[in-house]
C-alpha cells in the first residue's frame, strides 16, 4: 500500500516540471493519492500541459491567491473533481525583483506588500478557502526558505518567508482543534523558475553543498518533495506548527 493511498490532495504551484510542486504531485500519485492542481488564471494552460507529464493527468482549478473571487470559488471548483480533501500543498512564492537582489534599503512598500500578500498571507487565504472540503484529519504543508537568517540577495522575500512561517504557527493554533495539521518544509536552494527569478540567486546557492554535512544537489527537488509527502501522510499524526529542514543539514551548522 502506498504512503498516500486514497488521499485526496490539492496541490498548488505546478508551473513547469522543475517546480517543487510537480515532484510533490508526481510522488503523491505514485504513492496512491488523487491530485487536483491549481494555477493562476493566466497559467492554467501551461499547468494543464505539464499535468500530462504526471503519472496520471490531474485536473487544474484556477486559483490566483490574491483574487477574492478565485478563493471564494475554490471549494466549489475543487468539489467537481473530489468530494473532500485530506491534504493541501502551498507551493507559492512571488516577489517583484525590486525587493530582492540587494535592494533591501530602497524597496517600496507596494512591492513589499505584493511579496507578503502572495507569499505569506496566501497560506491563510488558501487554508480558509479549502476549509469546507477538509477532512478530519487533514494536513496542510508549505515550502519555506529558512527565515531565521538574513541571506544574501533574498531581502524582502526573506521577510515574507518569516511572515509565512509565523502564519503557519497561527494556522496550526486555529485549525488544530478541527484536526488540521499545518507544517512547513524548509528546503535548501533548488534551481526552479522562482529561484532563478531572484537576482543573484547564485550567491544564495554558492557553497551550500560544501556546508551541508550530507551534501546538496540544487538540481534535485526530490528530497524536498518526499518530505512534503511524508508530512501529508498519516505518519506525522501529532506534529503541527513544525518546520522540517530538507537542506542537507546546513541549518544545524555553525557556518
Ligand atoms: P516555481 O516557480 O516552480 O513555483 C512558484 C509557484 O508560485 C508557481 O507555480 C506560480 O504559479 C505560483 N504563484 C505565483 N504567484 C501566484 C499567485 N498569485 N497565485 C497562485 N500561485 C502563484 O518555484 P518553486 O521553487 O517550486 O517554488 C515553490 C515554493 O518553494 C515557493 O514557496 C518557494 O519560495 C519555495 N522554496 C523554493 C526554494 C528554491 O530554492 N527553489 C527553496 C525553499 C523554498
Amino acid at each position: 500500500m502506498g504512503l498516500l493511498e486514497g488521499k485526496r490532495l490539492l496541490v498548488t504551484g505546478v508551473l513547469v516540471d522543475t517546480s517543487i510542486a510537480f515532484h510533490v504531485a508526481r510522488l503523491a500519485q505514485q504513492e496512491g493519492a488523487r491530485v487536483v492542481l491549481t494555477a493562476p488564471g493566466r497559467q492554467t494552460r501551461l499547468t494543464s500541459a505539464v499535468s500530462r507529464r504526471l503519472p496520471q493527468e490531474a485536473p487544474v482549478v484556477p486559483l490566483d491567491v490574491t483574487s477574492d473571487e478565485d478563493l471564494a470559488a475554490l471549494a466549489e471548483r475543487t468539489r467537481e473533481h473530489v468530494d473532500g480533501l485530506d491534504g493541501v500543498v502551498h507551493s507559492i512564492g512571488f516577489a517583484p525583483q525590486s525587493v530582492m537582489g540587494g535592494h533591501f534599503l530602497d524597496a517600496a512598500w507596494d512591492d513589499v506588500a505584493t511579496a507578503v500578500h502572495v507569499s505569506a498571507y496566501s497560506l491563510k487565504a488558501l487554508a480558509v478557502a479549502a476549509q469546507p472540503l477538509l477532512a478530519t484529519p487533514a494536513s496542510v504543508v508549505g515550502l519555506t526558505f529558512d527565515a531565521r537568517y538574513a541571506w544574501p540577495v533574498y531581502d524582502w522575500m526573506g521577510v515574507a518567508k518569516a511572515a509565512f512561517e509565523s502564519t503557519a504557527r497561527y494556522l496550526a493554533r486555529d485549525l488544530g482543534p478541527e484536526g488540521v495539521r499545518v507544517n512547513l518544509v524548509s528546503a535548501g536552494p533548488i534551481r526552479t523558475t522562482a529561484a532563478t527569478h531572484i537576482p543573484g540567486f547564485d550567491q544564495m546557492e554558492g557553497g551550500w553543498s560544501a556546508r551541508a554535512p550530507l551534501g546538496w544537489d540544487s538540481s534535485d527537488p526530490e528530497p524536498t518533495a518526499r518530505a512534503v509527502c511524508a508530512l501529508l501522510s498519516d505518519w506525522f499524526p501529532a506534529t503541527t506548527g513544525e518546520v522540517v529542514h530538507v537542506d542537507g543539514g546546513v541549518h544545524a551548522m555553525g557556518q
